[in-house]
């Protein structure tokens, strides 16, 4: 069934997988005959544990999360983490930051207020066209830990490789790949993502942290709410948890365990980039301004020579249904934001409306 529905190639909130949608649909008025919607429960009722129980299981399951981890379904979106990370995570009170765009710099700013913040590396000069590569990282030894983007949303460029950072705890911002490929996640200390891009509506934010790292002593001015060892013990219940985005989670984490876990995940993902990046790469009109190692998979970032072809470009494929290709605010231009939900088909009707467009 089609439902007339564009191709939403939006950066976040984003597209859902229709399997899901319709799964929300078919129990929004009565869930498993508790007679009531999911967004109308007890979030300490049976029927509810059963929900936020084999979510946690399943994201555990799908990425592969290691015992010894804690996972977290918070509030406050990714941008409270930027906070969080450096209240609960500062013991001698330095970190290191890699900046690699704005969100990476958000979060650098954000820690500045907490302590000795070093810049372990910045490609602002570059217009964040890449990332850093090892050997150009500053670490200190006695940080408390280190500080990534995983995937830069706006700038369209991620890592392709882990950081070493020793035995110094690595924290990544996931936000906008989480679940897009296979992860490592014991070479992460701690790792977060807002949920409105790759996994649920917005409104949740996950947290997965290695438990050694927590601790409820902190200092007072950390509100209890802000204390990752409080949620983790109150299993993401010491107050209401956002029990909706927390249901479709569930539902998006089978959608992803049906179609071949984060394996399958990957090789769709690859498939559709590369659709894009090969037209790019060969295209007279379009150029990709990332350079090639560092692009990325989630947000792929394009231009035209001038403001108004961009516009134009923007405008048409709008009208053809091919919604939100604007590039960010900052950056101008356009952005195809391609995850898990976006299906092929999308990318392959963007490519060939590129393609007439590129002629005319
Ligand atoms: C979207 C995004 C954010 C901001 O997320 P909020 O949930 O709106 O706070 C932070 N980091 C990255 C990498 C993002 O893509």
């Amino acid at each position: 069934m089609s439902y007339d529905r564009i191709f939403n190639f939006s950066a976040g909130p984003s597209m859902l997988p229709v399997p899901v949608l319709e799964s929300a649909r078919e129990e929004m008025l009565n869930y498993h005959g508790s007679g009531m919607s999911v967004m109308e429960m007890s979030h300490r009722s049976k029927v509810y544990d059963e929900i936020i129980t084999g979510a946690e299981a399943l994201l555990r399951t799908v990425m592969g999360i290691p015992g010894n981890y804690k996972v977290m379904f918070l509030q406050g979106g990714a941008s409270l983490q930027f906070a969080m990370v450096p209240m609960n995570l500062l013991k001698s009170g330095k970190a290191d930051y890699i900046v690699t765009g704005q969100f990476s710099g958000k979060a650098y700013d954000e820690a500045k207020k907490y302590g000795d913040i070093g810049l372990a590396a910045t490609t602002k000069g570059e217009t964040f066209s890449r990332v850093p590569q090892q050997s150009e990282l500053s670490l200190r030894k006695d940080a408390d830990y280190v500080h990534i983007c995983f995937n830069n949303t706006i700038y369209g460029t991620r890592f392709n490789y882990i950081p070493d950072t020793g035995n110094v705890p690595l924290v990544a911002d996931m936000s906008s790949c989480i679940l897009s490929e296979p992860v490592d996640v014991s070479k992460f200390g701690l790792i977060y993502a807002g949920a409105q891009k790759n996994v649920a509506p917005a409104g949740l934010t996950i947290v997965i942290a290695r438990e050694e790292l927590l601790t409820k002593e902190l200092p007072a001015f950390v509100p209890t709410m802000c204390n990752y060892a409080v949620m983790a013990d109150n299993g993401s219940m010491y107050n209401t948890p956002p029990c909706y985005p927390i249901y479709i989670c569930k539902l998006v984490l089978e959608w992803i365990k049906s179609i071949g876990g984060l394996a399958g995940m990957k090789k769709l993902n690859e498939k559709k980039a590369a659709i894009l990046y090969d037209y790019l790469d060969e295209s007279a009109l379009f150029k990709n301004p990332v350079s090639r190692e560092s692009r990325s998979l989630m947000n792929v970032t394009f231009r035209a020579q001038s403001d108004e072809i961009n516009d134009s470009f923007v405008k048409e494929a709008a009208k053809n249904g091919m919604a939100n290709l604007k590039g960010h605010r900052s950056v101008g231009g356009m952005r195809a934001s391609i995850y898990n939900a976006m299906p092929i088909e999308g990318v392959e009707k963007v490519v060939a409306f590129m393609k007439r467009f590129e002629q005319k």
